[in-house]
């Protein structure tokens, strides 16, 4: 939604800062996806992650898409939005008894498994309930995503998965775990993966390991690559959509599937960054003493990525047609990180103006904080507002 097309006039009546998101680009991304993904016959899973708003939620799972758990709660937002269990997976490093039992009760279709120590928990908590539990093993691969440190995931020195030297030991311990029935290898090397040649690599890795779980007769019903495609942040205008196209058929030329075998995918803010917007109002414009600051009454409890990991947002005054001039965007948290840019060029701001905070889709709301007794924003619909 480009600027001009948000429904400024009737933002006025509504209390600062809150998300909003346009249903109809959600909808046209998740057709695309659909498209991209029937035609090699893979899966999708939304990572619940991203955005657990219900809304949300609820169309992606009308859409049929599964949904990529990691933890207790998301497994709940997603069997209330809809999901069904039969096409839940769930990964994290740290899945707690309680989240395990969770599991095993709903019967998901998957657990991701990250460790030696978490498979003989859910062999156990399994055995307990009578049940076999359906797992994958997720396996670090040791490629180099490319993006940002705190958001790679696939390298040695990273807390996930299992290194590629441990899966002998862990298939051989397999065999004794009698409630554990090993369905699937899973990957995920990272998040806001731009250029898309890192999955190359990735493939490679995931064509080496199927030869050798072949040569120890072990057959894999299905191969989970995760998520991570990136979006481009700088102009959502242009591409609101990345190219899922070029993304899908990376694999399809290069992961070689055994027959029968069937390619799970679990992206997340591909799905959902573009069609978020943080929506704030200038509290002060303020003269420093070398630059001017738009004080915004959002900060970084309700969209933190900036603070967190040097994300860049694209910000536009969407209330003010004047010539730029060049401000600091801060909020109005007690932190010194709470900036969104600085010396960007906005259109010449007062108070009172709207300022739109761009690609806030993914990781956005969901991460918002309570810090200094903040309230959490509220979301809107384009088709309902
Ligand atoms: C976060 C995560 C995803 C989604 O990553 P995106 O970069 O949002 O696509 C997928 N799988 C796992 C295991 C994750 O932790």
């Amino acid at each position: 939604m480009a600027k001009g097309i948000f429904p400024v006039d009737k933002f006025k009546g509504i209390e600062t800062p809150f998300y909003f998101y346009d249903t109809d680009l959600l909808k046209k991304t998740l057709k695309t996806v659909k498209e991209q993904v029937k035609k090699y016959g893979y899966v999708q899973h939304y990572a619940i992650k991203a955005n657990a708003n219900q809304k949300i939620l609820k169309m992606i799972a009308s859409e049929g898409f599964g949904a990529d758990c990691v933890s207790g709660n998301e497994i709940q937002a997603a069997i209330e939005a809809g999901f069904p269990a039969s096409k839940i997976v769930f990964a994290g490093v740290g899945k707690t008894d309680k989240e395990i039992n969770l599991a095993l009760a709903l019967n998901i279709f998957c657990f991701n498994v990250e460790s030696l120590p978490e498979l003989e928990v859910i062999n156990e908590l399994a055995g307990k309930k009578g049940k076999i539990a359906q797992v994958a093993l997720r396996i670090n691969p040791n490629v180099d995503a490319h993006t940002h440190e705190y958001i790679t995931t696939g390298l040695n020195e990273n807390k996930f998965g299992f290194s590629l030297n441990q899966i002998e030991s862990v298939i051989e311990r397999l065999q004794s775990l009698k409630n554990i029935q090993l369905i699937g290898i899973h990957f995920h090397i990272g998040s806001q993966i731009e250029d898309i040649k890192v999955f190359e690599p990735l493939c490679e890795r995931v064509n080496d390991l199927q030869n050798s779980f072949e040569k120890k007769g072990i057959k894999l019903g299905h191969i989970n690559v995760g998520g991570g495609l990136g979006i481009d942040y700088e102009n959502p205008n242009a591409n609101p959509m990345p190219d899922f196209q070029a993304y899908f058929e990376l694999f399809h030329k290069n992961l070689k599937l055994r027959e029968g075998q069937i390619l799970h995918f679990e992206l997340g803010r591909s799905i959902v960054a573009q069609c978020g917007t943080l929506i704030t109002r200038v509290v002060y414009v303020k003269e420093g003493e070398i630059k001017e600051f738009a004080i915004v009454d959002a900060g970084m409890t309700d969209l933190i990525r900036p603070a967190l990991y040097q994300a860049y947002h694209k910000v536009e005054n969407i209330s003010s047609n004047l010539p730029g001039k060049k401000y600091d965007v801060v909020g109005p948290i007690c932190e010194s990180s709470d900036v969104f840019v600085k010396d960007y060029e906005l259109n010449e701001t007062h108070r009172g103006d709207f300022i739109a905070l761009r690609s806030a889709g993914a990781y956005g709301e969901i991460m918002a904080s309570h810090y200094n007794c903040r309230e959490i924003p509220n979301a809107y619909f384009s088709d309902k507002i």
